[in-house]
């Protein structure tokens, strides 16, 4: 099995969550609302904000058992956030 990857998120463009990659969400959309495309709970990207591809991650604002994408307290059995964004 490999591990899902998390390097897309979902960020809120006028009005409409749409799939970017890490990269885009912090260049091109700084000021939009992220959420994980998982489990729809908010994210923050982190990591280097100069280089390109590598070391950008994305971390879940309030921990989630529930989300696959988060392998640290991932259950084994997906389920939405508790406060998962509409
Ligand atoms: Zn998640």
């Amino acid at each position: 099995m490999t591990k899902p990857k998390a390097q897309t998120c979902e960020a809120k463009i006028e009005g409409m969550w749409r799939p970017v990659s890490l990269d885009e969400a912090v260049d091109r959309y700084p000021l939009a609302v992220k959420r994980c495309p998982a489990c729809h709970g908010r994210v923050s990207i982190n990591g280097s904000y100069s280089g390109r591809g590598f070391g950008k991650s994305m971390t879940h604002r309030k921990a989630h058992s529930g989300c696959p994408l988060k392998s640290e307290t991932y259950s084994g059995m997906p389920s939405p956030h508790p406060q998962a964004l509409a």
